[in-house]
């Protein structure tokens, strides 16, 4: 099923991230844990790419089976940095041939082993969205970033281009994730502004160990809110209290979310089916 057509409906939707292995040495493992998720019964999953194809062939085995053998709509994301036109248009094949309908459109950054010029054939997400939409068949999604991306000079000209990548041909968003609401709500009342209209779903990650959060930051420069941050300092070095204190966190953000009018909420799961399970239960009586 196309993503369009679930996040057209009136209900609210909760969706869920899953990333394959880079290796086959731990496939077991991670399917299991993927199908752990599934078996949730989440709106849709979503499945991760290693930039630079490293999980070209496990992205689209693990998307496959959740559909098959879970029955779970899957998006299956696909990067465009270091790839080529005809590596893209092969990628686009197997989906179809797999029967994956849905993909986020991605520019992915410069893996670490990669030699010369990963900007030869894509420079941007935009001009995969356009080839995605050239080969037809598919529902495009596109990432955006409520505290803008990192390479960006200010919002303002981030969602310039974010605009670009929309016109291009994505029918929705996901964003990063952030640990204050505020933030996403100025975000998408700044976005619909510039006339983006497509639904902007707001990615959630919930932090269930100390170490996270620091490579959250790293990765991405969200703003961390004192009392996220108070949460990490005392319940750190006690992992099952962080856990429990990260779902609860993640799970608060939802509702606010939810209180606020924002159907569609997409939650970083990474491959954690015990996690869902924990914001499955405290939103139990409210989706
Ligand atoms: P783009 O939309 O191309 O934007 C990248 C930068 O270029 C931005 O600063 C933008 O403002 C600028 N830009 C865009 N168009 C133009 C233009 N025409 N002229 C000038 N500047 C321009 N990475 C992975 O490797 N695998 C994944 O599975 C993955 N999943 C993700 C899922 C989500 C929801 C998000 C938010 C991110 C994900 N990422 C993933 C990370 C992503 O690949 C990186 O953040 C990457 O740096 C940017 O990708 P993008 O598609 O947003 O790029």
């Amino acid at each position: 099923m196309k993503l369009n057509e679930i996040l057209l409906k009136n209900d609210i939707t909760l969706s869920f991230e899953v990333f394959p292995p880079k290796a086959t040495a731990n496939y077991e493992s991670v399917r299991e844990a993927a199908y752990g998720v599934a078996m949730r019964k989440p709106s849709y999953m979503s499945v991760t790419y290693g930039a630079g194809g490293s999980t070209r062939d496990n992205t689209l085995k693990i998307a496959k089976g959740i559909q098959e053998e879970c029955g779970i709509t899957t998006i299956a994301h696909l990067t465009c940095v270091g790839a080529t036109k005809e590596g893209i248009r092969q990628s686009l094949e197997d989906m179809k041939a797999a029967g994956i309908e849905n993909v986020l459109a991605l520019r992915g950054d410069k893996p670490k082993d990669f030699e010369g010029d990963p900007f030869t054939d894509y420079h941007y997400a935009s001009e995969l969205v356009e080839d995605i939409r050239e080969f037809g068949g598919m529902c495009i999604g596109g990432a955006c970033y409520p505290e803008g991306h990192v390479e960006s000079e200010n919002t303002l000209e981030d969602i310039r281009n974010l605009k670009k990548k929309v016109d291009a041909g994505c029918s929705f968003l996901t964003t990063q994730m952030f640990f204050d609401n505020n933030i996403f709500y100025n975000f998408l009342s700044r976005v619909r502004e510039a006339g983006i209209s497509v639904p902007v779903i707001p990615g959630i990650m919930p932090i269930t160990r100390a170490v996270q959060i620091r490579s959250a930051v790293k990765l991405s420069g969200c703003n961390v809110p004192m009392r996220f941050r108070s949460i990490v300092d005392c319940f750190g070095n006690n992992p099952e209290a962080m856990q429990q204190a990260g779902i609860i966190y993640a799970t608060d953000q939802i509702i606010d979310l939810i209180a606020n009018g924002i159907k569609h909420i997409h939650v970083y799961s990474m491959n954690k089916p015990e996690v869902v399970k924990g914001i499955q239960e405290n939103l139990s009586k409210i989706i």
